[in-house]
């Protein structure tokens, strides 16, 4: 009898927002294949209950919690409870931790999926440890573009996207594509959008847009996401933000990228080349499938997603987007050409206001007119280092705040 192969290490993995809608899809994927995965920390703003009840199951060696106070209820809830190692669960909290879970020398690969520039650091701190950062987070690239890809270079860190265009415009390129877009002779990048719950004009007026609500905002058609960023795809500053994303990330300048309003939310985006080839990407509107595929790239792996059934889809529309309904499209525009510190301003400013919306503290269609009285308070600054980043994030933070007062209710 022939002694059976070894095993091959399983992939250890940090997850930053677990509790999370990305976070929840995450852990779905990896306890699917646990021969493939195992889970070395989880990482939570508050909602100890959730934390614990996902460290019962997945047993990770160390859990970040955003508070001293939810930690002192975490410890006492998981002693005597062992990680998959078999040591007792560490339980920490903060900053440092977040960055410690991220660069920890045991760590293989990082889903960064805080949402906000709250995610930064720790992201970044992955890429720095040269990990395989699974990048959902968004607003990290966005607030730092040019220094975290610069870190990615240097440290030699993988950057796998997790937002499903991004995911799907990097399945639709072949592997050089991060020498830039036209050596491989890609003529765009077509970016898809679903418009978002109010993408029908004759339904949603300018003043009807006025008087929307969370819940109306947060009720996205196709997709179920975190309430941050179903209010981005209600103003289309997450396309803003993914445009800004998808020059970072493939090398590229603004106009080599279209939107491509695309209801159905079935082809998640494409590649335009020379020859006249579009590539694109299908699938359901499920989450699991770009995770699955960053998770276990360059392999495929089962995600649990159902099948696509293009008789049941029936047809695929495209439109422009309607970039006066929606300023917010304009406003990321206008912040990565203009490049430097911008694009920070403009996400911070829009976390406050999406943030006060949510707390009905401003009006929906307030808040591109928020982040862009914010823009022009704060000119762009060069950024040479991450301290700008930061300082500008506060500032702006600051000054959103402050206009709150005169543009909130
Ligand atoms: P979510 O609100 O569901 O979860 C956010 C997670 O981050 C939670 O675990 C929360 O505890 C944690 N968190 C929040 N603020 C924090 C802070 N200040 N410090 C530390 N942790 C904090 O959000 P989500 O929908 O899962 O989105 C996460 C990220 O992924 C966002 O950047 C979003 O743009 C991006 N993304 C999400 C989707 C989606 O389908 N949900 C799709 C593409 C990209
Ligand atoms: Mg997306």
């Amino acid at each position: 009898m022939s002694a059976a192969a070894p095993l091959p290490a399983r992939q250890r993995i940090t997850i930053l927002g677990a509790t999370g809608s990305i976070g929840s899809s995450t852990l779905d994927v990896i306890t699917r294949h646990p021969e493939r995965y195992c889970v070395h920390a989880l990482s939570a703003a508050s909602r100890h209950e959730a934390l614990l009840a996902l460290c019962l199951t997945h047993r990770p060696q160390v859990v970040v919690i955003g508070s001293a106070g939810a930690a002192e209820v975490l410890r006492e809830a998981l002693s005597g409870i062992e990680s998959y190692t078999g040591a007792p669960i560490e339980v920490r909290y903060g900053e440092q931790a977040l960055v410690d879970i991220s660069e920890a020398p045991e760590v293989d690969s990082v889903m960064a999926a805080i949402v906000g520039a709250a995610g930064l650091l720790p992201t970044l701190a992955a890429v720095r440890a040269g990990k395989r950062v699974l990048l959902a987070n968004k607003e990290a690239l966005v607030c730092a573009g040019q220094l975290f890809m610069d870190a990615v270079k240097q440290h030699g860190a993988t950057l796998l996207p997790i937002d499903s265009e991004h995911n799907a415009i990097f399945q639709c390129l072949p592997a050089q594509h991060r020498e830039g877009l036209a050596p491989i002779g890609v003529e765009k990048l077509l970016l898809t959008a679903s418009g978002g719950p109010f993408r029908d004009e004759t339904e949603w007026p300018p003043e009807r847009l006025a008087a929307v609500t969370p819940a109306q905002a947060c009720a996205h058609p196709n997709w179920s996401m975190g309430r941050k960023i179903s209010v981005d795809s209600a103003t289309l500053m997450n396309k803003g933000l993914e445009l800004i994303e998808a020059c970072w990330l493939f090398a590229c300048r603004p106009d080599d990228i279209q939107v491509v309003v695309h209801p159905q939310s079935v082809i998640h985006s494409m590649a335009a080349y020379s020859d006249g080839s579009v590539l694109a990407q299908m699938g359901n509107p499920d989450m699991r499938t770009p995770i699955a595929y960053a998770l276990a790239w360059p392999e495929r792996i089962d995600a649990g997603v159902e099948p696509l059934d293009l008789f049941q889809v029936a047809r695929l529309d495209f439109r422009a987007a309607d970039e006066e309904r929606f300023p917010c499209l304009r406003l990321a525009r206008e912040a990565i050409a203009a490049g430097g510190t911008w694009p920070a301003v403009m996400n911070a400013a829009n976390e406050v206001a999406v943030a006060a919306f949510l707390e009905g503290q401003l009006a929906f269609d307030r808040i591109p007119l928020l982040v862009e009285a914010v823009m022009q308070a704060r000119p762009p600054q060069v950024v040479d280092g991450l301290e700008v980043i930061l300082s500008e994030d506060a500032s702006a933070r600051e000054l959103a705040s402050a206009q709150l007062a005169v543009l909130g209710p």
